[in-house]
């Protein structure tokens, strides 16, 4: 894996940070020797796992991909880290990513393009690109992203690898940098169903640093793919999945409609029903998404004012300190979001913008209950179209936020979803992948790795 890392990093750009080769070596070689003598090990005893750069870690820079943060070393890990090492598993890098997880193509970082695998001339995807990109690249086995409006789910589809976002609530956010705290959540990427499902394992439950941790017992996912008989004719037999008939309709790449349409009928095939269902608010998630993401990284970017963290610009005084360290240290898309954010907070737009979102955040949220109240799993496409060329959208936000219809209301609704690689569309020399996506009710992480490891 580190030579690969090393061959492939010149081209992808996946990494802003990785480890040292030698500390690396020294934890495998730590493993090897504690199995040699029986001793015990983790979960994820030597597994190579790239962490996103706005996931606090205490040895290694944590930027979230911003200038403002630009040398910023954390006293401490996140609590998903934290997990993820008393396992066994070795952090061997930090991936790139759009600033603070604003953005959908990783183009939005301060620092670094990330090239998409199956063509370098294609965005990975984002706004956890690096993360998706080194795992598709096998620079590491596993890697934890984070997913505020889809930033797992839509570059594990451009990608071609498997992304699992959690249900809000079922892994601690301690230690990730917040952009919008009541859609944030952390998630894992990896080549296979079973591989993200054993990272979900490792770093979900309750935590005493983050409020809103869940306090539900974690179960077993690890054990549901050896229970599994995936050679029984129908394994799925008597699921109900039903496919949103708002995620097929118009401006979707008729490759993507026909790799959904494709997937929906092997699902038939292994015994499920799959029947049409109808989300009549679906379109209405993606304004509020805007709205209410913007409004909270409003509030939540305002700790950046170059006194607490990061870099800061000498002056004499201090509101001139704030605002010059403020307009150097963020980037374009972070100053659009606050500028936004702040505008729907104000008095006198706040019920005309912000309170109309929260309405239609609860009507997304009730669309779900119904139609997964009727089905087991609902799925839809991961996005709109495959992979697309670096540089097309980077100067039209509009088109960049509509990308994103596919994932955003599922993080308004918090349900857990599951996306894998199902069809592909024209592009690169092998074509460019497509991804499904599967929504599940919350909690319900089980039913969809299930579903998935037999599909795969
Ligand atoms: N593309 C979306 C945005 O820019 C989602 C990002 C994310 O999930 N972090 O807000």
């Amino acid at each position: 894996y580190l030579a690969r890392l090393r061959h492939a990093e010149p081209k992808l750009r996946s990494f802003l940070h990785v480890a040292d080769e030698e500390s690396v070596l020294r934890e495998a070689k730590e493993v090897d020797r504690k199995i040699a003598n029986n001793e015990e090990v983790g979960l994820l005893a030597g597994v190579l796992v790239g962490v996103k750069d706005n996931i606090c870690t205490s040895d290694m820079p944590s930027t979230a991909g911003s200038k403002i943060l630009e040398g910023y070393r954390p006293p401490f890990d996140a609590t998903a880290v934290k997990k993820v090492r008393e396992l066994g598993g070795i952090v061997v890098g930090k991936t790139n990513l759009d600033e603070f997880g604003m953005g959908s193509t990783t183009e939005g970082s301060a620092f670094q393009v990330t090239a998409n695998p199956w063509d370098e001339s294609c965005v990975p995807g984002g706004s956890s690109g690096g993360s998706a990109a080194a795992v598709s690249a096998r620079q590491c086995v596993v890697s934890l992203g984070s997913d505020t409006g889809g930033s797992v789910r839509q570059p594990a589809s451009f990608c071609g690898v498997v992304g699992l976002k959690p249900t809000y609530g079922r892994v601690s956010r301690y230690g990730l940098v917040a952009y919008a705290s009541s859609l944030d959540v952390i998630g894992c990427f990896g080549t296979s169903v079973a591989d993200a499902g054993i990272l979900l394992h490792a770093i979900s439950g309750h935590d005493s640093f983050d409020s809103t941790s869940s306090m539900r017992e974690v179960p077993e996912f690890t054990s549901k793919f050896t229970s599994l008989n995936i050679l029984e004719s129908r394994p799925l037999q008597g699921l109900r999945v039903g496919i949103i008939r708002e995620t097929l309709g118009d401006g979707v790449d008729e490759n993507v409609v026909s790799s959904i349409r494709a997937a929906a009928s092997h699902l038939e095939d292994l015994g499920c029903s799959v029947t049409e269902v109808s989300l009549p608010s679906f379109s209405l998630g993606l304004p509020a998404y805007y709205v209410l993401a913007s409004s909270e990284s409003s509030s939540n970017l305002s700790r950046y004012d170059g006194v607490r963290y990061g870099n800061q610009v000498t002056a004499d005084e201090l509101t001139f300190l704030y605002g010059e360290s403020r307009a150097r240290g963020f980037g374009p898309e972070v100053k659009r979001r606050i500028l936004m954010g702040t505008y729907a907070l104000s008095a006198g737009y706040y019920d005309a913008y912000y309170k109309r979102a929260q309405q239609v955040r609860t009507l997304v949220q009730k669309s779900f209950k119904a139609a997964l109240d009727e089905n087991d799993i609902l799925i839809s496409p991961a996005a709109p179209s495959a992979a697309y060329k670096i540089g097309e959208k980077k100067n039209d936000p509009l088109a960049m936020y509509a990308g994103d219809i596919m994932t955003v209301n599922v993080n308004l609704a918090g349900l857990p979803a599951l996306v894998l690689p199902c069809g592909f569309a024209e592009g690169g020399s092998a074509g460019l992948p497509v991804g499904l996506q599967m929504i599940g009710a919350a909690f319900d992480e089980e039913k969809l790795l299930k579903i998935g490891h037999v599909f795969e």
